[in-house]
């Protein structure tokens, strides 16, 4: 586990610390480095409350590592996967951020006899099927909106699974040959009441308040009928499922996978 002491690495090494058929061999993360998993971890269990925390990818060289979880930051995410495609170590990343070197990594793990690499910018499952169910939903019913719910402490808007959402939505409109929805609304007392729009096709709206933790609805209507699907994170468990078949996985896949759509094959 790489970025072990951040709040997704305590998630996960937590998780995969309670399966009978995972074992934690080793955590990295240079902000608790030399402590046991024990004082960093709180409530994790077994063996791995004694591993010791490691300063750097580096260090797991002959330790009998099989599959590296990654979620630390995009500058250091990327050294992480290097490191891993180098040292033919499987890869599951949650990392946000490293978009824009899909095709180096690309080409790092479709090496012969590289790794397989597993990068999923959203590994709820819930989030997952509620764009893949928008995505269809969005050919059959003519006009769409968005409204994302988070937490009050989220720096950017729209969030990047509603930005995603909106994209396949826009996508899956085209290619059904609707036309861009006519925006009926010709005052805006309150500017951005409308919210955002995606390409002229979709809106989105942004509600920040505490006590929320993530959340998405997609609104779909049409003549005398309407369909919302809403997915809901409300804790980082959420998760734990999606990166756990992605570790399982990882062994028997090849080159790189991005998005946790092609493990579920929807
Ligand atoms: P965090 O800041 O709590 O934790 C990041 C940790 O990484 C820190 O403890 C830091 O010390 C450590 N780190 C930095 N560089 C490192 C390195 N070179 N080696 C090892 N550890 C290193 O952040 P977080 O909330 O846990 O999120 C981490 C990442 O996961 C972010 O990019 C976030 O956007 C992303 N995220 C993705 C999903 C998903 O479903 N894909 C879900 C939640 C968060």
């Amino acid at each position: 586990m790489t970025g072990a002491a951040g709040r997704m690495g305590q998630t996960v090494c937590r998780a995969v610390a309670g399966e009978a058929d995972l074992t934690l061999v080793a955590a990295v993360d240079p902000a608790a480095a030399g402590r046991p998993l024990s004082e960093v971890v709180p409530g994790i269990s077994g063996a791995a409350a004694g591993v010791a925390v490691l300063s750097g990818v580096e260090e797991l060289e002959g330790r009998g590592v099989d599959v590296v979880v990654d979620f630390t930051r995009a500058a250091s995410a990327l050294a992480v996967l290097e490191w891993c495609a180098a040292h033919g170590v499987h890869a599951v990343s949650g990392t946000t951020g490293i978009g824009e070197e899909l095709e180096r990594l690309g080409a790092l793990f479709g090496a012969e006899g590289a790794p397989a690499c597993v990068l999923a910018p959203n590994f709820s499952i819930a989030a997952v099927l509620s764009m893949r169910f928008a995505e269809i939903a969005a050919a059959f019913l003519p006009r769409a909106e968005i409204i994302e719910l988070h937490h009050d402490q989220k720096r950017d808007a729209p969030s990047g699974t509603a930005i995603e959402t909106a994209r396949r939505i826009a996508a899956a409109r085209r290619g059904a040959g609707l036309l861009p929805p006519v925006e009926p609304t010709t005052e805006e007392p309150l500017p951005g009441a409308r919210g955002a729009s995606f390409e002229g096709e979709v809106r989105v709206h942004a509600v920040r308040l505490p006590g929320l933790v993530a959340h998405q609805e997609v609104l779909f209507g049409g003549p005398g009928q309407s369909l919302t699907i809403r997915a809901d994170s409300y804790d980082r468990t959420s998760f734990v499922p999606g990166v756990l078949a992605a570790v399982r996985r990882a062994p028997m896949l090849r080159g790189l996978t991005v998005g946790l759509e092609a493990l579920l094959g929807i």
